[in-house]
C-alpha cells in the first residue's frame, strides 16, 4: 500500500467555513501549521511488520483545528497477534488517558504521560489474552511542528532536519548494546546471556532468561519475564518552519543502514519515492534478511509545494554528531529545554519506573475523578486500589508508591515489572 498527499491532484481542497478561516487569522496559525506528505515501502519475509498511517485524526470531534497526524511501526516476533492488537488499540489507549477540556498546549504537555498509560494498558489488555508474541512499537504523534515519538524495541524513528543534520528519536531496546537496560532486568530479577550451544559455546546476541528476547522493552511477550516492559522511551521536538523528515523503519532496515546512511539515500526525493529508496539501499547492503518496513513523513511549510530536506555537504557534521551522542546519554533528564540546529527539544524521558513517568502530580485536571486510574483509566472504590494519598496498603513494598492512583490489577503490574511480584504472597503472581 502506498500514500501520499495529495492523494487525488484533482481533487478540490475541502471547504473551509469562513469563522473557522477567521479564527485562525486571529491565532496567527495560518502559516503556522505545515503540511504533511508521506509514503511508505516494505518487503517482508516473515510477514510480521505493521505500520499505521492515521494523517486525519481529531483530538475533540467535529473540530478541525484539533486536527494531529499519527505514524507508527509494529514489529511483531514469535507471531503477528501482538502487532495486530496494538495497531487496533494503542490509538484509543492513548487518547483516553488525556483529560478532556485542555486546550493545545497543555494536550502537547500531557501527552509523554499519555503514551505511557496507552502503552501499559495495551500491554496489559493483550497479556490478558493469552498469545505469546510480542512486538517493538514506533509511535509517532505529529501535530503542527511538535513531533512526539513513543517507543519501545528497536525500531527507530530518524529526523533529518533542515541543513543535513540527522538525530536520533528513539533509543534501541536491545540487551546488546544498551548497558542501563541490562543492569535494570538483571535488577528486577531477569538474566542476560548469550544463546549456550550443547558445547558450551555462546553464540547470538545478548538475551534476556526466561524468554530468550534480545529486546528490553515490548508489548506482548507473555512468555518472556515482566521485565520486559512496554514503557516507552518518549522524546518530543519542535522543529523549525523550515520543517523537516521524518524517517521511521523496522530492524530490517537500520541492521544494514545508519541514520546518516539512511537518510542520505534519499535527500531531495519526494517521500514516496524515498521509502522505496530506503528499502532498496538496505537491500543492496544486506539482502533481504527480515521483515523490512519503512516510512518516510515530510513536515513541510503549508506554502511549499514540494519541499524534501535538501542536501547540503560539508555541513553541521560536529553539529549531527553532537545531536545523536546527545539523544543516547540524555534520556534520564525530563522537561529539560534547549535548543540544536533548528531542533528544539521539549522532552525526553526513558526510565522503566512507572513512579517518574507517570508523575505525582496526576490527574492535572479536575474532570478526573481522584479513584481513576492513571493506566487503565477505571474508577475503584477507594479502598481496593493504591494512591499516593491513602499509602500503601500491602506492607511487603519497600516503599510506598508515590505516584498517582493506580487500581489492583494496574499496581501488579507496576509490581511485576520492577520485579517485585515475588515479594507477595499470593501464589498466582509466583515468578515465572
Ligand atoms: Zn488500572
Amino acid at each position: 500500500m502506498t500514500n501520499h498527499q495529495p492523494r487525488d491532484p484533482s481533487a478540490r481542497p475541502p471547504l473551509v467555513p469562513l469563522a473557522t478561516l477567521i479564527g485562525r487569522e486571529l491565532r496567527g496559525e495560518k502559516s503556522e501549521r505545515p503540511s504533511l506528505r508521506y509514503g511508505h515501502a516494505g518487503l517482508a519475509k516473515r510477514g510480521e511488520d505493521l505500520f499505521l498511517i492515521k494523517p486525519d485524526c481529531l483530538r475533540i470531534p467535529g473540530n478541525n483545528s484539533t486536527a494531529f497526524s499519527v505514524f507508527a511501526i509494529f514489529d511483531g516476533h514469535n507471531g503477528v497477534s501482538a502487532a495486530v492488537f496494538t495497531k487496533e488499540h494503542l490509538l484509543d489507549h492513548v487518547m483516553s488517558a488525556i483529560p478532556q477540556g485542555i486546550g493545545r498546549d497543555e494536550w502537547l504537555q500531557e501527552l509523554p504521560r499519555a503514551l505511557v498509560a496507552g502503552f501499559v494498558k495495551t500491554d496489559i489488555d493483550f497479556q490478558r489474552k493469552g498469545e505469546a508474541s510480542g512486538t517493538t512499537v514506533t509511535f509517532v504523534v505529529i501535530d503542527g511542528w511538535t513531533v512526539t515519538v513513543a517507543s519501545v524495541g528497536d525500531s527507530r524513528c530518524i529526523l533529518d532536519s533542515q541543513g543535513g543534520v540527522v538525530s536520533l528519536l528513539t533509543v534501541d531496546h536491545r540487551l546488546e548494546e544498551n548497558v542501563e537496560e541490562r543492569e535494570r532486568v538483571t535488577a528486577s530479577g531477569g538474566e542476560v546471556g548469550r544463546l549456550n550451544l550443547c558445547g558450551g559455546q555462546e553464540v547470538g546476541p545478548l538475551r534476556c532468561w526466561p524468554g530468550g528476547l534480545c529486546l528490553s522493552r515490548s508489548i506482548g511477550d507473555t512468555d518472556v519475564g515482566e521485565f520486559i516492559v512496554p514503557i516507552p522511551h518518549v522524546k518530543q521536538v519542535k522543529l523549525s518552519s523550515a520543517g523537516g523528515r521524518l524517517i521511521i523503519a523496522s530492524d530490517g532496515i537500520w541492521d544494514a543502514l545508519s541514520s546518516e546512511m539512511a537518510a542520505k539515500a534519499c535527500r531531495g526525493l519526494p517521500a514516496e519515492l524515498a521509502a522505496k529508496l530506503v528499502v532498496k539501499e538496505a537491500l543492496r547492503t544486506s539482502g533481504l534478511k527480515d521483515d523490512t518496513t519503512c516510512l518516510v513523513v515530510d513536515i513541510v511549510p503549508s506554502d511549499h509545494s514540494v519541499s524534501p530536506p535538501s542536501p547540503k555537504k560539508h555541513q553541521n557534521k560536529l553539529r549531527s554528531l553532537f545531536l545523536s551522542l546527545r539523544s543516547q546519554n540524555s534520556a534520564k533528564h525530563p522537561n529539560k529545554l534547549s535548543s540544536v540546529g533548528s531542533v528544539e527539544e521539549l522532552f525526553e524521558e526513558g526510565s522503566a519506573m512507572l513512579e517518574e513517568r507517570l508523575g505525582t502530580n496526576f490527574p492535572s485536571k479536575a474532570n478526573s475523578s481522584p479513584f481513576r486510574c492513571a493506566i487503565c483509566q477505571t474508577d475503584q472504590a477507594p479502598n481496593e486500589g493504591l494512591s499516593a494519598t491513602t499509602g500503601s496498603f500491602f506492607s511487603s513494598s519497600p516503599k510506598s508508591w508515590e505516584g498517582p492512583y493506580l487500581c489492583t490489577e494496574c499496581r501488579k503490574k507496576k509490581d511485576a515489572m520492577e520485579g517485585k511480584r515475588s515479594s507477595r504472597s499470593t501464589a498466582a503472581t509466583a515468578p515465572r
